[in-house]
């Protein structure tokens, strides 16, 4: 069922994608050869549009499916050759969106299918006698770990039908959480493929993406700047969490933007820190930043949430315990930096006397 070349078209992160490109026999120094011009095109087209959009981004259906498996193969192999983590989570994101906005039209078969034996998803089409608790049932431990990152109300198991040690969902949910595993699957092929000499023939190609990418990550020296010197140990968790690629809810991401906005970092800085999530949209995040800092909607500027909000979130670090009777996050970058302000004026003033002490020194000494 899935080894059709329309199935491999829709779905070119299969195994069977792999097979049918390597029974192909084509060698990856030619794939920069004119035969196969409307790949790399199409290769380039896939990463410049994700690129551009990351979540919003459309990379459709070609209507020849050799291009759809071969062009996926070759947009790997650009991204992994270029090795921005940045990069590659975005293209994944936007890639595994694709096959999620497919999987959605399956019928329940394929879809049980597909996330089974190609991605490891416990999952099965419910029954008839309990279609109307949803679609599919998927293992718990597998929904449980599928929808870690999500941090919607809806997706807590509390929150849903749960029988037997199964979770039911509709097939738009259970697209969702497909997508998660896609794009893990997609990032682990990029992992493999880094490394894989690129042949000299796509090189210019390679090249117009880096330059894609210097104008897209033009935040990157303002990230930089961002010093977490006097951070409290949450906020910097989150920094690390966000450089690292890893999913950070929204809250988090809130709770971010209003400490570092409350500290006296700029909207940029705050935009640039947005930047590094791969499903970053510069018009969203400028507008969600200029709200919590009190430009847009109700004109209030927000402060950070206090140490038990950021408790009851699972944000805070080791229950306090390293910041001893800070009420509020932004309380304690305060203290940290004029404790760190007190600390140099006394070495300047120390420094200043020793050096009157020598200086005196050196007058007595010459006299
Ligand atoms: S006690 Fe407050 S400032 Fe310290 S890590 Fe927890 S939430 Fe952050």
């Amino acid at each position: 069922m899935l080894r059709s070349e329309r199935m491999l078209a829709k779905y070119p992160f299969i195994a069977a994608a792999r097979d049918y490109l390597a029974r192909r026999g084509i060698s990856i120094d030619e794939l920069g050869s004119e035969r196969f011009g409307r790949d790399v095109e199409r290769a380039l087209s896939r990463i410049a549009e994700a690129l551009e959009r990351g979540e919003e981004a459309v990379i459709g259906l070609h209507q020849d499916e050799e291009v759809e498996v071969l062009s996926f193969a070759i947009a790997l192999l650009l991204v992994a050759s270029i090795g921005d983590n940045w990069l590659a989570r975005r293209w994944a994101l936007a890639e595994s969106l694709r096959c999620g906005r497919f999987l959605e039209e399956e019928v329940p078969e394929v879809v049980a299918e597909l996330l089974k034996s190609e991605l490891g998803i416990k999952v099965e089409p419910s029954p008839p006698t309990e279609s109307e608790l949803g679609a599919y049932k998927v293992w718990v431990p597998h929904y449980l770990a599928l929808t870690a990152r999500i941090d919607s109300l809806e997706w807590k198991l509390v929150n849903r039908v749960v029988r037997k040690g199964w979770v039911y969902v509709t097939p738009k949910e259970l697209a969702r959480v497909a997508v998660e595993a896609i794009q893990k699957r997609i990032m682990s092929r990029y992992e493999d493929a880094r490394g894989t000499p690129l042949p000299d023939s796509l090189s210019t190609v390679a090249k117009r993406i880096r330059e894609m990418l210097a104008v897209k990550r033009s935040y990157e020296a303002e990230v930089g700047q961002v010093s977490e010197e006097y951070w409290p140990p949450c906020m910097a968790k989150i920094k690390k969490e966000l450089l690292a690629g890893l999913g950070v809810g929204h809250f988090a991401n809130f709770a971010l933007a209003a400490f570092m906005l409350t500290a006296g970092y700029t909207q940029e800085q705050v935009l640039a820190m947005y930047s590094q999530r791969s499903d970053f949209n510069e018009k969203i995040a400028r507008y969600q930043t200029e709200h919590i800092a009190g430009q847009r909607g109700s004109r209030v500027k927000y402060t950070p949430p206090s140490c038990s909000t950021m408790k009851t979130h699972g944000l805070c670090v080791e229950d306090g315990r390293l910041c001893p009777g800070i009420k509020n996050p932004i309380q304690y970058y305060r203290r940290e930096a004029r404790r760190a302000a007190l600390r140099k004026k006394r070495e300047q003033k120390s420094g200043g006397e020793e050096g009157r002490e020598g200086g005196g020194g050196f007058l007595a000494t010459s006299t």
